[in-house]
């Protein structure tokens, strides 16, 4: 028997490897939607060993009568739509491209399946950046929304249509508010992966230093492999439904350059205030690390801190990476791929 189809856009993305090579070993037929025009290579695919087994198709989230095409000749049991322009900083440059991607490319994934295929399976990929200036700590599914970039703007536009559709037209769509997550596989423009590849090139002298913006802001920030589980648990229960995917526990970026530092041998000192700030290696001296406005974004996120009570309730789902280790895999993973010149 062939196992379910699922569809995945966003497949070159984090979460698409990871979820990919989930639902392979569940035995699904896995799809990928592949917008062509982007300039990213299929490396993530490749780390896992998976991209023999992924049927890429080419679709791009701004064309609805591609979309239309694919699902019409692939007719998915399940769809998750991990496709955006994902990063918060671009989106103040890009309002208008984040904002048709990231909201009017939910409604055209959605408007075609109801047309379609409208008993297939629908995972939206909603944001922790939805409740921006937060309203309540920490956040759960009833705390109100209140973004703070384009970007959270958009995913709420996409968050809200999921559930319009779902009560309008009885489909089985879900959107899952993940919180931030990271893995040896996230985008070096996040500010996580940008300190951990940063400092495996300044171990290895490829690198002299690394400047940031913000320090001071804190995010909930879980392991990604476990994440892509609660988004394929969230469509296997009985019925739609959203919900939070979080940890509970808040650190601030000045904490994530302390740990990722240590445990590439390095112990950082902080010397002056504000944007003349520097974190300096004691034993050497030397600047490893400044801050510049340019990595400030116009509104920012304070603080995120998720409440997954609901998840771990109905699905028993919970985060098992504590922040300290996903720091330690991060970097161990970065060090391992400069020492190997696989950069
Ligand atoms: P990535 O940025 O790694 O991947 C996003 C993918 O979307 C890329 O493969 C990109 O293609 C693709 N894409 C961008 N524009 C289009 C388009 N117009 N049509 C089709 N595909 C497009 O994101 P993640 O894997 O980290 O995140 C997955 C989803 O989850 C995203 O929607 C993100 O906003 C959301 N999210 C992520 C969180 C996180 O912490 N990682 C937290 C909460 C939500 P290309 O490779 O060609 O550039
Ligand atoms: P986000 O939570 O989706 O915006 O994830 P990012 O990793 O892009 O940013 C997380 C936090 O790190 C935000 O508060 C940023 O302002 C802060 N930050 C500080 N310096 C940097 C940097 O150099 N790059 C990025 N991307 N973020 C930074």
């Amino acid at each position: 028997m062939m196992g379910k189809r699922a569809l995945i856009t966003g497949i070159r993305g984090q979460d698409g490897a990871y979820l990919s090579k989930l639902l392979l070993e569940k035995g699904y037929e896995v799809y990928g939607a592949d917008r062509r025009s982007g300039g990213s290579s299929f490396w993530r695919l490749k780390e896992l060993g998976i991209e023999k087994d992924i049927k890429i198709l080419y679709m791009d989230l701004l064309e609805l009568t591609n979309i239309m095409r694919v699902i019409e000749k692939m007719m998915p049991d399940e769809v998750y739509n991990l496709a955006a322009q994902s990063f918060v900083q671009v989106s103040f440059e890009q309002p208008c491209l984040t904002s048709d991607v990231n909201a009017m490319g939910v409604l055209r994934m959605l408007e075609t399946l109801r047309t379609i295929k409208p008993d297939a399976k629908f995972y939206q990929a909603s944001t922790s950046e939805m409740f921006g200036k937060v309203q309540a700590m920490p956040q759960n599914e009833k705390t109100p929304f209140y973004p703070r970039s384009p970007y959270g703007v958009a995913k709420l536009f996409g968050h809200c249509i999921t559930v319009n559709y779902r009560e309008s037209y009885n489909m089985f769509a879900c959107s899952g508010l993940l919180f931030n997550h990271e893995s040896p596989l996230r985008g070096f423009e996040f500010v996580t992966r940008k300190l951990t590849d940063g400092i495996a090139r300044i171990k290895y002298g490829l690198q002299e230093k690394i400047v940031v913006g913000n320090l001071a802001s804190k995010r909930d920030w879980g392991y990604a492999p476990e994440y892509v589980e609660a988004m394929w648990l969230m469509l296997q229960q009985p019925e739609p439904d959203d919900y939070i995917i979080a940890t509970g526990e808040a650190h601030s970026i000045r904490e994530f350059v302390e740990y990722a530092f240590r445990y590439a041998g390095f112990d950082i000192i902080w010397e002056g205030k504000d944007i003349e700030e520097k974190g300096i290696d004691k034993k050497t001296g030397k600047v490893l690390l400044e801050i510049s406005p340019e990595f400030f974004r116009p509104t920012e996120v304070d603080i995120l801190v998720g409440d997954y009570s609901k998840a771990k309730g109905k699905f028993d789902w919970q985060p098992k990476t504590k922040f300290e280790d996903l720091v330690r895999i991060m970097v161990e993973a970065d060090i391992e791929r400069v020492a190997n010149k696989r950069y």
